[in-house]
This record gives C-alpha cells, sequence and structure tokens, in this order.
C-alpha cells in the first residue's frame, strides 16, 4: 500500500485530539481502525499498584517479531491515524529505543501518523532525548505530590521492599526529565487518575504538573483492572464531586482532558448530565470517548497477538502472523460484547460507554436503547 509522505499535519490541541474514536465515526459513519496500540516490552523498573497491565510484566523477555514485519503490517492498516507505544516501560533496555520504537517513530512520521509513548520518565535522561526528534506525545503517570506517594504507589507490587532514597532518587529524576523534555519543546502529556488515594489531592498534583511544564493534564476515574482489581473503588459520587474541585481549583491555561468518564449525556440523573454540560463549556477542557473497543487494537510484539482492549479481559481476537489489522478489527464487530456499548449520540458527541466502566456500574443499564438529553 502506498501512503502520502510527509502530509501537513494539524497541531495536537483541544480543538485536535487524533486519539478521539469520534473523529473517524463522524467521517466515516461508523467506526474504523484508526489506531494501533504496539506493547513492545513487558518489563519494567516499577510495579505501580494500580497497573493496567500489572498481571503481564516480567522480569526477562524473549525475542519480538521482526520490525520490518511490524512496519508491514502498520502499512496495511488504510486508515491509521495514530500509533501508542506501551509497556511495561518501553525505555527499559536502550537497544529497544534504538531498534524498536526510533523505527517505529520515524515511519510514523513519514506516513504522517501521530505518536504517543507511555512512559514513567524514570529512566536517564539521554534514553528520552533519542526519541525526542520523532514523537508526537510522551504520556506519564502522574498521582504524587511528594516522594512518599511515589513509593507507596510505585512499588506495591514489588514483591520485595525497596528503600525510600532509591523511590525518593527515581521521583526526582522523573521530575526533572519532564522538566527538561518539557523545556527542549517536548508535548508532556501527565494523566492522573482518580482514586481512592487521589481524589482529595487532584489539585496539589495539578499544580505540580503545571509547575514541570507539561503541555495537557489528563484526568481518568481508576477502574478495577489487573492489578487495581482489589483496591477500594470510589462511587460515581465521589469521582463526580473531585472532578467539580479540580475543574474549580485548575489552572484554566493548561488543557486538561478528562477521559473514560463513566458519565453520559444519557443518563436519568441530573447531577450527571450537569457535570457532561459544565465540561462541554469549560475553556480549555476536553473529554475523549475511549479509543478502547472502538477505533483501536494493541499488539504484542512478542506473541503476535491482538486485542481489542488492554483494560478488560476480552482474549486476543487474532494474531498478526495469520491475520490482518483490518480483519481482528470486523472481528471484534461482529462482537457481542461490542453490541452492548456500541452506541452513538451525534448531539453530545458520546460513542458509548467502556466495556469495563458499563461492567462496573452500569450491569442493568441497555446503552443501546437510550438516547442523550442535551
Ligand atoms: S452514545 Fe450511548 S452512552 Fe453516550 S449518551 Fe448516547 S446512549 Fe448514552
Amino acid at each position: 500500500m502506498i501512503h502520502k509522505l510527509n502530509p501537513v499535519l494539524l497541531p495536537i490541541t483541544p480543538q485536535n485530539d487524533p486519539w478521539d474514536p469520534i473523529r473517524s465515526l463522524q467521517k466515516h459513519g461508523k467506526h474504523l481502525l484508526t489506531s494501533v496500540e504496539l506493547t513492545v516490552t513487558n518489563l519494567c523498573n516499577m510495579r505501580c499498584e494500580h497497573c493496567a497491565v500489572g498481571e503481564t510484566l516480567t522480569m526477562t523477555e524473549g525475542p519480538r517479531i521482526p520490525v520490518d514485519t511490524i512496519l508491514r503490517k502498520l502499512d496495511e492498516v488504510e486508515h491509521l491515524e495514530t500509533i501508542s507505544i506501551t509497556g511495561g516501560e518501553p525505555s527499559y533496555h536502550e537497544a529497544t529505543v534504538r531498534d524498536y520504537i526510533v523505527p517505529i517513530l520515524k515511519y510514523a512520521r513519514a506516513r504522517g501518523v501521530r505518536s504517543q509513548i507511555n512512559s514513567n520518565l524514570t529512566l536517564d535522561l539521554a534514553r528520552y532525548e533519542l526519541l525526542a526528534p520523532f514523537l508526537d506525545v510522551m504520556h506519564i503517570s502522574f498521582n504524587y505530590v511528594q516522594p512518599e506517594d511515589f513509593h507507596e504507589v510505585g512499588f506495591a507490587r514489588a514483591g520485595r521492599s525497596v528503600k525510600h532514597e532509591t523511590a525518593a532518587k527515581l521521583y526526582e529524576r522523573m521530575i526533572e526529565n519532564t522538566i527538561e523534555l518539557s523545556r527542549g519543546g517536548m508535548f508532556v502529556s501527565a494523566e492522573s487518575m482518580i482514586n481512592y488515594r487521589t481524589h482529595e489531592k487532584l489539585t496539589d498534583i495539578h499544580r505540580l504538573i503545571v509547575k514541570m511544564g507539561c503541555k495537557r493534564h489528563e484526568v481518568h476515574p481508576m477502574y478495577p483492572s489487573s492489578f487495581a482489581s482489589n483496591l477500594p473503588v470510589l462511587s460515581l459520587d465521589q469521582f463526580r464531586a473531585s472532578i467539580h474541585k479540580l475543574l474549580d481549583e485548575r489552572d484554566r491555561e493548561l488543557w486538561m482532558l478528562f477521559g473514560t468518564l463513566p458519565y453520559y449525556a444519557c443518563s436519568p440523573h441530573e447531577e450527571d448530565r450537569r457535570m457532561i454540560r459544565r465540561l462541554r463549556e469549560e475553556p480549555n477542557v476536553t473529554v475523549r470517548n475511549d479509543p478502547d473497543g472502538r477505533n483501536r487494537l494493541n499488539v504484542n510484539l512478542f506473541t503476535g497477538d491482538v486485542y481489542v482492549t488492554d483494560f478488560s479481559d476480552v482474549p486476543a481476537l487474532g494474531n498478526i502472523h495469520s491475520d490482518t489489522l483490518e480483519e481482528v478489527f470486523s472481528r471484534w464487530g461482529e462482537h457481542p460484547l461490542n453490541a452492548s456499548v456500541n452506541c452513538y449520540c451525534p448531539a453530545a458527541n458520546c460513542c458509548g460507554p467502556n466495556l469495563l466502566v458499563a461492567d462496573t456500574y452500569y450491569k442493568e443499564v441497555d446503552f443501546t436503547t437510550r438516547k442523550a438529553v442535551v
């Protein structure tokens, strides 16, 4: 397939979020595969208590599928708009950065596809600087106001005790790296979860994110998946209260992106609809529809297995050794689980709930029979 090289790309702004699945739905009238996430490693130097892929982390790993094969597979995706690189910590080994990540990012740049890496930014700055010329979004998790928080959260599942000084050193390095990379022009997007630890101190976390020079603050409620399965779950009222407080106290200059929210414009509850209205009207605030199960597939670079989501328990729907990514995506289109959340209300810019959210809070609700009230 021949793709136009170096097309002009619009900047990533609140008006232009290439990861939102509603864009391709609006353009083509149906969900298309526009986003591919690549799991390039299962190694990580941390073991966060909320890790969404915690159960898959390992201490060693075998060889990856050759990068040329991966690029060929990406080339078959006609409407590809975004690539996300994830792990573990994708930069855990410098060789992975050099031999896999940089070639994939160069491919994305040449094709006019936007790219993101999910990293903890705790390793040597030099390895992140290798990525800087080709990367669009450096995505980090930031849920802390002091090194003690980082120590408690970041090594909760380490299975051994990690000294406070060791954790504090990594915390300082993460902050210094974020400041340095932001100063150099990198788009660092810091994500905070709303959970039992953070929900009352999100404003303080937000202030630190502003101070580090990040270009965006992403906020997502935490749901019970993988390592987070046994953590306390907040009620919908607690999530709502902490979002309102954050909106009251935030820095209005910084773009805030909310995602995987458990509130919908079709809700019978006035306070949910009020929340949605407020988020729509606040300047510099956006709500992203969830790409999981809509426009994205995840590919494991070791096994070749392809998943519709890295976030719920749907098993692999195919493998790149035997299927094209488009074939796997069509398979998902016919899956009964997809049908259960595949709704669309253009008036509310909403294309339905995340599977895990629907399962956690709305087991009894049939979203396909609801309509937005706007
Ligand atoms: S698209 Fe679905 S979840 Fe969103 S408002 Fe409409 S019915 Fe509700």
